[in-house]
């Protein structure tokens, strides 16, 4: 109610400066029809699964609107890939409201894809079916991985169809469109703040900032100019967790540029993210992040950084002393080194020893480039590895087998002259687990504990989309199964957890998407 919103209905294309948001109505579509609900968050919120169809999937739709629902659109702007955009805002979202889940707590309920708003600039509001099994699926996937992340309730078929530009052949063709019920505390994003400091709009801009502290950091107190600079450092630190879980599992995000970046340190707008199968820092899913590979997977923490650096500058007109805000950054760099540090050495069966920490950070830092050039398999790795791990203890031998295994599982070159790297950091390891003071398979148990086995492969998510396309939902079904308990052994699902096919290497959509997805 604090939040000044334009009460117009009026959902054509326009600037909309002045207000922070403006009521809108979903436009209704064809034939709203239930394909994925997510069990788990459903019960925290309260909900039953509905029938297939009926009133509560034309809800999920946008075909009904209670009296209790006030959906809106956000207005925010943001930087695209360096370059400021400005206005962008929800151009295919809208809230619904809040609910009230079981625990007392308030959550937003926003539709994806449920039609045109004042932000629509030239598309249509709309989402196609590829895009939201991706989205659906992978928001929860990450969840239970334990990345903070946006989450996922319904995916609904919308029985319209909808065009976009295929990245197949760039013809463009009528595919199946979708909505999905997308749940956080709140959507605010970076560009929130940054669209009012833009347009000189102070008043609105520290409305926001007190709304956004008051509400979901109460713990920081009444907001003051001293405030506002404790509130971005605690924004980088929760950024800075969030990114360090990426890089800990190989998640690439894709389009990360300001009005992608949750305000509250969330995974937020699933587009043409990518899992990393071979390891390669220089690797994007996205096929229009060309040449500079801005949003590749090596590049994620500098590009958090200088998202961060202009959220900072938004607030500028909050701030006493500029100076402070520099100072909150550097709260990104340190959560950042000591999280990432602190994670890869759970991956690895490590505890910290202080007088092991030089030798450690060199082990560390050797890893990227050896597992770059023997082509290994990110999650593949860490896995077999953790499998591994009591052998290279107790076997004053077993080094170069336990090698040959992991390679044959995980790599995918065979040219030997690219283990050779790899071959002396697993020598360098060896001699420092068996420092370890644990029992080999607490070791053992620890590290399967921060190493997944399952992670929503490419390939993978794309076959789910093509057999939901044809209204066949196995695979999407057990996926949403098995990614539900990414660290259990599941054996009857291992062709889930399996290297990627050759087939799969260049497919577009097994590998790489475009950002219309
Ligand atoms: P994204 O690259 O997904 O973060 O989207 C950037 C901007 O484009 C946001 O303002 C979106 O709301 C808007 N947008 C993306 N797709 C559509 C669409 N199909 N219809 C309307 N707006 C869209
Ligand atoms: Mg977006
Ligand atoms: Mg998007």
């Amino acid at each position: 109610e604090e939040m000044r919103g334009e009460a117009s209905m009026d959902q054509s294309p326009r600037q909309v400066p002045g207000y922070h948001y403006s009521r809108v109505l979903p436009t209704p579509v064809a034939d709203p029809q239930l394909l994925a609900w997510s069990e788990e968050l459903a019960a925290f919120l309260g909900l039953e699964r509905p029938p297939e169809r009926g009133p509560a999937v034309d809800a999920l739709a946008g075909n009904l609107v209670t009296d209790t629902m006030k959906p809106f659109a956000a207005r925010y702007g943001g930087h695209q890939f360096g370059n400021w955009a400005g206005q962008l805002g929800d151009g295919r979202a809208m809230s619904l409201g809040e609910l009230t889940a079981t625990d007392g707590t308030p959550w937003e309920i926003q539709l994806k894809g449920a039609g045109p708003t004042p932000y629509s600039r030239r598309a249509d509001g709309r989402a196609v079916l590829r895009s939201s099994v991706r989205e659906f699926l992978c928001s929860e996937a990450m969840h239970y991985l334990g990345v903070p992340t946006t989450r996922a309730l319904s995916l609904v078929r919308t029985g319209d169809m909808v065009v976009r530009d295929m990245f197949y052949d760039g013809n463009a063709r009528p595919e199946p469109g979708a909505v999905v019920a997308r749940v956080a505390p709140t959507f605010v994003r970076f560009g929130n703040f940054q669209i009012l400091a833009a347009h000189g709009e102070k008043e609105n801009l520290q409305a926001l900032a007190d709304y956004v502290i008051r509400r979901y950091y109460p713990e920081l107190g009444a907001p003051s100019p001293a405030v506002y600079v404790q509130w971005l450092e605690e924004v980088c630190r929760r950024t800075a967790v969030m990114i360090a879980h990426w890089q800990s599992v190989g998640f690439v995000h894709g389009v990360m540029n300001t009005d992608n970046m949750s305000i509250l340190g969330l995974t937020i707008d699933y587009g043409p993210y990518g899992w990393l199968e071979p390891y390669d820092p220089d690797w994007t899913p996205n096929t229009t992040d060309f040449g500079g590979r801005r949003y590749a997977f090596g590049q994620q923490p500098r590009v958090a950084l200088w998202n961060l650096m202009m959220l900072a500058q938004a607030l500028i007109p909050l701030v006493e002393d500029v100076q402070t805000l520099r100072t909150a950054l550097d709260q990104y760099v340190t959560t950042l080194n000591e999280t990432q540090h602190r994670m890869m050495l759970r991956k690895l069966g490590l505890t910290a020893a202080a007088e092991a920490a030089e030798a450690d950070g060199a082990l560390l830092s050797a890893l990227p480039e050896a597992l770059a050039e023997a082509e290994a398999d990110m999650t593949l790795f860490f896995r077999h590895l953790s499998h591994a791990a009591p052998s290279l203890v107790t076997h004053p031998a077993i080094e170069e087998a336990v090698l040959q295994e992991l390679l044959e599982a995980t790599s995918y070159t065979e040219a030997p002259e690219k283990h050779q790297k790899l071959r002396e950091w697993l020598g360098q390891y060896t001699l420092r687990l068996r420092q370890e003071t644990a029992p080999p398979e607490e070791i053992r148990a620890g590290m399967l504990a921060a190493n997944p086995k399952y992670v929503l492969r490419n390939y993978l998510a794309q076959q789910a989309i093509e057999a939901a396309g044809t209204g066949d939902l196995t695979l999407l079904n057990r996926l949403m199964l098995v990614l539900k308990k990414p660290f259990a052994e599941q054996p009857e699902h291992d062709d889930l957890a399996a290297k990627r096919p050759d087939w799969a290497r260049e497919k577009p959509g097994s590998a790489t998407l475009s950002c219309s997805s």
